[in-house]
């Protein structure tokens, strides 16, 4: 009777602590909820409030998955841009090595083979240094710590403040000085520190493809009609084969030797002519905006606050605008006339003028159109 009474009793507490702990795990899934639910809102809340939304802010928002993947992609593929652009470079240059300087140290006058040597050695010197300090180099950061730097605005990505000519990179997801761009084929941000490396590796990489295509033009020639000759060779052989009409296989035209020299010289003359192009077009663009005195981003921003002003009444002028010439001279740190010859025609580590996060006027600037500008 009195061990019926303990079991009735343990069923009774059992069921009890069956409900107690239902009823806490109840709890704790609806304060999770509630949680996720506060933290959902708090989230669209980040996204939709601000006080200076505006339609670029709602764009912006909307293609951040967009950004997202290309930012991952160009994070992820970035040392394989940099194997392919070494890749492509070393094989035009085995190829001119091989194929082209044999036949001009064979059939030019002395002149005009120390001439090709100097020009063609010079020119993969100014590639491989510009594009190995444009890769090294860092672009320019600013301080992660508090510091005296005059900051113009709060950066709505990183929520830091933001000294003058400094833009958010999504890939560094951090402020760069002078921001130009990303570039994937070189892994690497292009800043304040290594815009001149980027740029002179453009320029130096476009004179060299257009003299590798000029050099070949005459080789490329020939090796496009004996391709084609090739064709021609191999369509009669199978036509032979399939009306029966040899017994022996005739000698091949053309020896592989020969077949690979051919594709070759058109593999460096159409890689070229077409990196000319790119390249050349993108050298052009930023020749252009060095002549301006801003960046591709600065371009942008200034277009806008001219129509803005425009619709006031009132003249933009870019305060870092110093002049056509002084542009450059800023852009190359040329301060002597002796410096372009030996910072800008020759491999040069000197550094920029300033530090890309405070701007006063050079003392390279010699027009008096050059003002204090922060
Ligand atoms: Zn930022
Ligand atoms: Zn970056």
């Amino acid at each position: 009777m009195r061990s019926r009474q303990w079991l009735f009793i343990g069923m009774i507490r059992l069921f009890l602590r069956c409900l107690r702990l239902g009823r806490r795990r109840r709890l704790r899934f609806q304060k999770s909820l509630g949680e996720l639910c506060s933290y959902g809102k708090l989230c669209i809340k980040s996204l939709v409030y601000n006080s200076f939304t505006n339609s670029d802010v709602i764009i912006d928002s909307l293609f951040e998955p967009v950004y997202w993947l290309v930012d991952h992609v160009t994070r992820w593929f970035g040392v394989a841009f940099v194997v392919l652009v070494i890749l492509l470079t070393s094989s035009i240059v085995l190829i001119v090595y091989i194929c082209v300087l044999p036949l001009i140290l064979r059939t030019y006058s002395t002149g005009w083979v120390v001439w090709h040597l100097s020009y063609g050695h010079w020119n993969l010197l100014m590639i491989v240094f510009h594009y190995y300090k444009a890769a090294r180099t860092s672009p320019g950061y600013p301080p992660q710590t508090k510091t005296d730097i005059p900051s113009v605005s709060i950066c709505r990505k990183c929520i830091a403040p933001k000294p003058a000519r400094t833009h958010h990179c999504s890939i560094c997801n951090r402020l760069v000085g002078r921001l130009l761009r990303e570039a994937a084929w070189l892994n690497n941000c292009v800043g304040h520190y290594n815009h001149r490396y980027f740029f002179s590796f453009c320029l130096f990489m476009t004179l060299g493809c257009i003299y590798c295509s000029v050099s070949s033009r005459e080789m490329f020639r020939e090796a496009y009609s004996a391709i084609e000759k090739m064709k021609g060779y191999a369509k009669e052989k199978l036509h032979m084969a399939i009306n029966e009409t040899y017994y022996q296989t005739p000698p091949p035209p053309y020896t592989f030797r020969e077949k690979m020299f051919h594709k070759c010289i058109v593999y460096l003359f159409v890689l070229c002519s077409s990196v000319t192009l790119a390249l050349g077009a993108l050298a052009l663009w930023h020749g252009l905006l060095i002549t301006r005195g801003e960046t591709s981003i600065e371009r942008h921003i200034n277009k806008k606050e001219k129509q803005r002003l425009q619709k006031k009444g009132r003249i933009y002028r870019n305060p870092y605008n110093y002049g056509r010439l002084d542009n450059w001279r800023v852009f190359f740190g040329v301060e002597t006339r002796r410096h372009w010859i030996t910072r800008v025609l020759l491999p040069s580590s000197h550094l920029p003028c300033g530090d890309g996060l405070t701007w006063t006027v050079p003392p390279s600037v010699t027009s008096s159109k050059g003002v204090l500008a922060i």
